[in-house]
């Protein structure tokens, strides 16, 4: 990061390198004479900088450039290009003033106006001033006739609203850019999933189920809408129905399968229907060999068979699909199995090897992030590092599933 940092650095000082040159040219080729001691001065201190710079010393570096560099059409992009460097490096108060000085210019384009009415909300985002970023957006959207515009306008809209929970808001700004930008509808189906949790919270259930549908009307793969829908089955004594819904998951998104398990269990459970879990768990396991899985049915056999045949299951299923979490279910299995034979306390090497496991799985990842690589033990809608919505997924592989 400090290396991209001083990288970008380096670019803008090359390019404040050539706007002063390109001015010193310009005079000398109107005025033919000699350098005025003013660019002279310019040219010393834009050494001056570079020199902070090659030293590793970036804030002076910054502040010699900004001293340097007035102004004008030559310039914008290089000031623009240091006020985005700025709000990087965390200092977006100083890229705001930057930004502001910009403005207070009279003289610019309403294209390069607009760009920094952009950029001066991305500062004011950073900074956590919602309602003032919100204005600047509002003013590109009533005025500017450039798409590009428009649209950066909208998606940093769309990102504050989100920020702020405003779901509601946030679908009527993305709801015209769905048949142009169709990667839209994940996270508007995830919003939607959001408005019903409110709706089911307030008792408002019909409503919570209107939203679900809509959001699997934009996006068929929200598993997460179906997930909602399953269990708001299973709260009203619908198993039959929740069990439908959550077949659906694995066509969906079959990484999902360890997500669906616990409300899959409340369905058929709650029914009293353990063999029909049971079929149903075998049916999975063809589908996919997950650990969650294998553990699931181990539990269930060890409740109606006892603890040994339990054993055999997950021995067969490790064989064919080694992990972590299935070896440690297994040990705890033997370890059941000597104390229901009357051995006084387990077998030493048995505890050595639960040891090992244990700390072996307290460190492992159970989701990840498929888009930035976020590792989180929990499942998380939204991935709190990249802000994208449905990319975390539990982990498949020896360590996870
Ligand atoms: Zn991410």
């Amino acid at each position: 990061m400090r290396d991209v940092a001083l990288l970008s650095l380096l670019l803008v000082a090359i390019a404040i390198g050539y706007g002063l040159g390109y001015r010193q040219f310009g005079r000398r080729r109107h005025l033919t004479q000699s350098p005025t001691p003013s660019s002279q001065t310019l040219s010393k201190e834009y050494f001056v900088g570079l020199n902070y710079l090659l030293n590793e010393q970036p804030d002076e570096a910054i502040n010699t450039f900004i001293n340097v560099l007035a102004v004008n059409s030559d310039t914008v992009d290089t000031h623009i290009a240091l006020g985005k460097l700025f709000r990087a490096r965390g200092e977006a108060d100083k890229a705001v003033s930057i930004h502001q000085n910009l403005l207070a210019r009279p003289a610019l384009s309403q294209r390069t106006n607009e760009q920094i009415h952009l950029e001066l909300a991305r500062d004011f985002m950073a900074l956590g001033v919602h309602d003032r970023a919100q204005r600047l957006l509002n003013t590109v959207l009533e005025h500017s006739g450039d798409d590009e515009h428009r649209y950066a306008a909208k998606q940093l809209l769309v990102d504050l609203l989100e920020r702020e929970k405003a779901w509601q808001q946030a679908l009527e700004v993305i709801q015209p850019l769905f048949k142009q930008h169709p990667k839209l509808r994940r996270p508007a189906a995830h919003w939607l999933c959001e408005l019903a949790i409110e709706a089911i919270h307030e008792a408002s259930r019909p409503i919570a189920k209107k939203h679900l549908k809509k959001a699997l009307q934009l996006d068929e793969k929200c598993v997460r809408a179906t997930l909602l829908l399953a269990e708001m089955e299973v709260d009203n004594g619908h198993y039959g129905r929740a069990i439908e819904r959550l077949d659906h998951i694995p066509r969906q998104e079959i990484a999902h399968i360890p997500t669906m398990l616990p409300a899959l269990k409340h369905a058929y459970l709650r029914n009293d229907d353990e063999a029909g879990y049971a079929a149903h768990l075998y049916r999975l396991l063809e589908q996919a060999p997950y650990t969650s899985i294998i553990i699931a049915l181990g539990q269930l056999v060890q409740q109606r068979d006892g603890v040994d045949k339990a054993i055999e299951l997950i021995g067969e299923h490790l064989r064919a699909a080694p992990s972590l979490g299935g070896l440690d279910y297994l040990i705890d299995l033997y370890i059941e199995s000597q104390r229901l034979n009357g051995k006084p306390s387990p077998d030493t090497r048995l505890l050595l090897l639960k040891h090992h496991t244990d700390a072996l799985m307290l460190n492992r990842t159970r989701h990840r992030c498929r888009h930035c690589g976020f590792a989180s033990d929990a499942l998380q809608w939204q991935c709190p590092s990249c802000r994208y919505w449905g990319t975390i997924k539990p982990v498949i592989g020896v360590e996870g599933e």
